[in-house]
């Protein structure tokens, strides 16, 4: 029999293909900003110039991991000057639990020279200064752009890549792509919080492996087509309120 649709039918993957509405979009950022009011970087630092640090030194390693390393790194530097007085052997001394350690600690000892250099020891504030850093990527600039400086940016990491796909904000396949979609639909109030929501959110509950859609606040708007129930759960016998769990609540 031939089943390919006519007319005005759609098939359940063009649906799936079709944008969000701005409504649910709306819902979707209001929902996350609401679990989390306060979404920041979990990356410790006290400048501009320690964030842009942390971030160098956070590719493929984990933030907690960071932050082990960065606890000793930024007591015995924490300026450009203080950095290049370090040296390279000393920046690895302290950063040699992390991924890429040795690329690391050079690419953090030739960008602080580089500041000092041209910028008079300051992080800049724009992209193209940014990304002629060593180490530095449009990623790193998204971040240190959004957290150091409130820009609008948004970074997209593995957790807003999976999470903005899975929900249904983009079907892109690239980082950049996936920026560009987001950054199309984010509501203007939530442009300058929406790369937290979304790295939180894909970090504590929509996870790589086992989302928690059971408890997840956007569950009926993200179009996410394999939802697990809760452990113990059979589909179809959720108990009433599971769905509707904060991602605050969840953080802790
Ligand atoms: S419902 Fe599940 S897949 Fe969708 S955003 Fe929530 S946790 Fe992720």
């Amino acid at each position: 029999m031939d089943q390919r649709p006519r007319g005005n039918m759609t098939t359940p993957a063009a649906a799936a293909s079709r944008p969000l509405s701005r409504m649910r979009v709306n819902r979707i950022f209001d929902a996350l900003g609401a679990a989390n009011p306060s979404p920041a970087t979990e990356l410790h630092h006290s400048s501009p110039y320690t964030l842009l640090v942390a971030v160098v030194l956070s590719a493929q390693a984990t933030d907690a991991g960071v932050n082990r390393a960065t606890r000793g790194l930024f007591a015995a530097a924490d300026t450009p000057e203080k950095m290049v007085a370090l040296g390279e052997e000393g920046i690895a001394t302290h950063i040699r639990t992390i991924g890429l350690w040795r690329a690391k600690a050079a690419n953090v000892l030739a960008l602080s020279r580089l500041l000092l250099e041209r910028h008079g020891g300051e992080v800049p504030r724009d992209r193209a200064s940014l990304e002629a850093l060593p180490g530095v990527g449009r990623k790193t600039a998204n971040v240190v752009l959004n957290e150091a400086f409130g820009e609008p940016t948004l970074a997209v990491d593995t957790h807003v890549f999976r999470v903005a796909r899975r929900i249904g904000l983009t079907s892109a396949t690239t980082p950049e792509a996936v920026e560009k979609d987001l950054v199309a639909q984010v509501p203007k109030r939530w442009a300058k919080a929406a790369h937290h929501l979304l790295i939180l959110h894909g970090r504590y509950l929509c996870k790589a492996r086992s989302p928690e859609c059971w408890r997840c606040p956007v569950a009926r708007d993200c179009r996410y087509p394999d939802k697990p129930t809760a452990p113990g759960v059979k589909r179809g016998f959720r108990k009433e309120g599971e769905e509707a769990g904060g991602l605050k609540e969840n953080l802790r």
